[in-house]
């Protein structure tokens, strides 16, 4: 199969991604793209992260046979237990990528939003230990309704940054971010979250997970005798899925579905799934499919799954869909909250509810017996989700 893995110099898959930044960080990020494809030839650093991968994360996560699962559904599903990292979900092994390239580069301190608080947790952690400061900004509402996520932070040693102004919400923290970088970058890098945002970010990271598919194609095989027929992961800016599927993309035989969060329904500002219902536009410095109303303001983004609720999505992911390579389909908050409870009831695993979306879509095509050996990303644990899963059952019996 032909296609593009690398983006061309410029940073564009096909007719996506690019660097569309102010004037005076254009030569940062060309910095930032030598600095890191120097470390990618680099032998000392890759022994860095891959012990850092294995003693410090808990690499390989094993790929899990769910035997009840499957009995039940008449499918072999298998999950590549990516809940079992660190942190808990796989946003470690690009947070400690970038922390480590930050060092490498000289710089003092690692910058970045955050929204319901994972990519903030995941960076302070691997700030921490890299020994760099670490600034997480973060909107006020969010401040208020993350507070385990917040003290998470500050115990790690990062300075949470509440940002007051518009929404008091991601976008604003994005904003106000982005401001103070674009004064301070010479000793700072800001660490971006997923396979999103201006080149070489969603190349960075997207190496940075590769290591998620390179295992689980191994260990699949190694386990079954064959490659898998379908790989699943949800979608939100991309960086789970773009992993899995690495491992993946060059064997025509294998199936690819991203799953996008559908929320409550399929109007404007009731979902999250930027490939499905998205036109092409440029959002926080990179060409991609941005939902967005008939004037092109931008839309509000939601879903239950608050790692899944950006508006936009990875370049490369646009590039795949229209080539085809990979399919992509919607699952609601409803049926994400199903999977949450299944898969605890049967499996004994509370997935995060992002990981849900791509196990009630596993179920489906199970269910559908189209496909017989299924690998899904697991791509966090749902402990985090609990209490509030708990109190949204709470309500439906009173309001019932
Ligand atoms: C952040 C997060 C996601 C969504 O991010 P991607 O870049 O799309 O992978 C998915 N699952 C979990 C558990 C997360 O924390």
């Amino acid at each position: 199969m032909e296609f593009l893995d690398n983006p061309d110099k410029d940073g564009f898959y096909g007719t996506f991604g690019g660097a569309f930044v102010p004037e005076c960080l254009k030569a940062e990020f060309e910095n930032i793209t030598a600095a890191f494809l120097n470390c990618k030839k680099d032998v000392k650093f890759h022994a860095e992260l891959s012990d850092l991968y294995t003693h410090y994360v808990g690499r390989p996560s094993p790929v899990y046979f769910a035997k009840n699962l499957s009995r039940k559904y008449g499918a072999d599903l298998y999950l590549k237990r990516e809940d079992l990292n660190h942190t808990g979900a796989h946003k470690i092994n690009h947070c400690l990528g970038e922390a480590l390239l930050a060092k490498r580069m000289g710089k003092k301190k690692l910058i970045a939003e955050t929204g319901a608080g994972q990519h903030g947790v995941a960076l302070a952690t691997a700030a921490a230990f890299v020994g760099l400061e670490c600034d997480i900004y973060m909107g006020a509402v969010d401040v208020a309704k993350e507070k385990p996520n917040v003290d998470r932070m500050k115990l790690l040693g990062a300075k949470v940054i509440s940002v007051t102004s518009g929404t008091q919400t991601l976008k604003d923290a994005v904003d106000a971010a982005f401001e103070v970088y674009s004064k301070t970058y010479p000793d700072v890098l800001y660490a971006i979250g997923s396979v999103v945002g201006p080149h070489p970010f969603p190349m960075m990271v997207e190496y940075f997970q590769s290591i998620v598919g390179k295992e689980a194609r191994a260990q699949f095989t190694e386990l079954t005798g064959s490659l898998p027929e379908c790989v699943i992961a949800c979608v939100g800016g991309g960086s789970n899925a773009l992993g899995i599927f690495n491992g993946f993309l060059h064997d025509p035989s294998v199936a690819l579905f991203g799953v996008e969060p559908l929320g409550k329904g399929t109007s404007l500002g009731s979902h999250a799934a930027s490939i499905t219902y998205g036109k092409e536009g440029i959002l926080h410095g990179f060409k991609n499919l941005v939902l967005q109303d008939e004037h092109g303001n931008v839309a509000n983004a939601y879903s239950i799954a608050s790692g899944l609720d950006y508006p936009g999505v990875g370049p490369k992911h646009c590039y795949l869909k229209t080539i085809g390579r990979v399919h992509y389909d919607t699952v609601s908050d409803a049926e994400a909250l199903d999977a949450f409870f299944e898969l605890s009831r049967t499996e004994g695993i509370i997935p995060a509810l992002e990981s849900a979306h791509a196990v009630a879509y596993a179920v489906r095509l199970a269910k559908e017996k189209k496909f017989r050996k299924i690998l899904v990303n697991l791509s966090g644990r749902g402990d985090k989700d609990v209490e509030y899963v708990l109190g949204l059952k709470r309500t439906v019996a009173v309001s019932k």
